[in-house]
């Protein structure tokens, strides 16, 4: 039997082991996917290797520490962050499929965002995994913070590595920035288990495309403010779907069942 896992703290409440588990059984392999909550990353990765454990995802708060653990792909060196180990080379490699996570929910929505106008809102993991996920495709990218000068530190990161036009601005920006988007990301813990949005409704319109990273509840203000302006709408499950398929992939080398998975991560969250 093949053991997975999920490094992080808290991890009681993780929607990984039921959408992983669902993979296995779908595609008939004999594997357990398992939840740690170590008091160091790097030395639990590292540790993991020794005990035979075959692949590994890394949460909140230790995306950043499992970087000293592992051989970053450029993707994770990119972002900062590592979320996906694979054991299968020495030493493992680290990457970092929450950025796959948004490119594989907006294609899964016909959304191409080549040549397109992109705002993310935030600037944390969840939102420099966007920003990275935009960059490249994207024509102009947006990044608005609370903390204005988080979101010009992102832009400048972003810059640096991929080049482009990116800007940024505190959340008052949104007003110029929003209306000439064609995708919206809102990366902020906004909305989570609250009716808050950090976009105001009147800046939404019929030729966005919204993803919202928030996953409980699945319907947030922001995604029901931005149906009712027309906008096409993609809830955060699909982002945290496509990240666990890309991690599956990278462990199995096969494709994975994603239909399976959602099934499951959704049964989870009702
Ligand atoms: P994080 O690193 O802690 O970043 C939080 C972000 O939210 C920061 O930009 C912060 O702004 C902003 N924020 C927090 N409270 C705010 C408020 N009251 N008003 C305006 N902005 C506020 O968190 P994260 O890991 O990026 O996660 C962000 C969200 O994405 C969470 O809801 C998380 O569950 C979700 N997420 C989803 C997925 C998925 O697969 N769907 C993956 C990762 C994360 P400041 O910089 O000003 O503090």
């Amino acid at each position: 039997m093949d053991v997975y896992g999920l490094v992080g703290d808290p991890v009681g409440h993780s929607l990984s082991p039921p959408m992983h588990e669902a993979a296995y059984d779908a595609v008939g392999m004999d594997a357990r996917y398992v939840t740690f909550e170590p008091d160091d990353a790097a030395a639990a990765v590292a540790g993991a290797a020794d005990l035979g454990v075959a692949g590994l995802n890394v949460t909140v708060p230790f995306k950043e520490a499992a970087l000293d653990a592992v051989d970053p792909d450029p993707v994770a060196a990119r972002v900062g962050a590592v979320n996906t180990v694979d054991f299968s080379t020495d030493p493992p490699t680290g990457t970092n499929t929450d950025v796959a996570g948004v490119e594989r929910a907006f294609t899964h929505h016909d959304v191409d965002p080549a040549g397109a106008t992109a705002v993310v809102v935030g600037a944390g993991g969840a939102a420099r995994a966007a920003a990275f996920a935009l960059a490249e495709p994207t024509a102009a990218l947006h990044v608005a913070n609370r903390t204005a000068e988080r979101a010009e530190a992102l832009a400048a990161d972003v810059r640096e590595s991929v080049g482009g036009e990116v800007t940024a601005g505190g959340l008052d920006s949104l007003a110029e920035s929003v209306p000439d988007a064609d995708l919206l990301v809102n990366a902020t813990s906004v909305g989570m288990e609250t009716d808050e949005t950090p976009v105001p409704a009147d800046l939404l319109h019929a030729d966005l495309a919204v993803l919202d990273a928030v996953y409980a509840p699945l319907d947030t203000r922001l995604l029901r403010e931005a149906r009712a302006a027309g906008a096409t709408t993609v809830d955060g499950a699909w982002m945290l779907l496509y990240q666990g398929a890309e991690a599956f992939e990278r462990w199995t080398g096969e494709e994975a069942p994603v239909a399976a998975m959602n099934r499951a991560l959704r049964a989870e969250l009702g």
